[in-house]
């Protein structure tokens, strides 16, 4: 069983940062979580329950990062 994204995680305020959030669970930034099951630490609670519920972490990344417009050298 899978999901594309994993989303429903509870999250809290990175401390000091306003506009960056975390797991709670785990403390990993939901910037680099991105939805991702396996994007939580393997002791993350939230991990661990759907995993145990028979989720499954993606095994490759769907989507590929996409590098910001670097700045051309002419
Ligand atoms: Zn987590």
């Amino acid at each position: 069983m899978k999901k594309l994204y994993y989303i429903d995680y509870p999250q809290e305020h990175v401390q000091d940062q306003m506009h960056r959030y975390q797991c709670v669970y785990c403390k990993v930034e939901t910037t680099l979580i991105n939805g991702k099951l396996e994007g939580h630490l393997a002791t993350c609670q939230y991990r661990l329950k759907l995993e145990t519920a028979g989720y499954e972490a993606l095994a490759s990344a769907e989507e590929k990062p996409t590098p910001q417009d670097a700045d051309d050298f002419d």
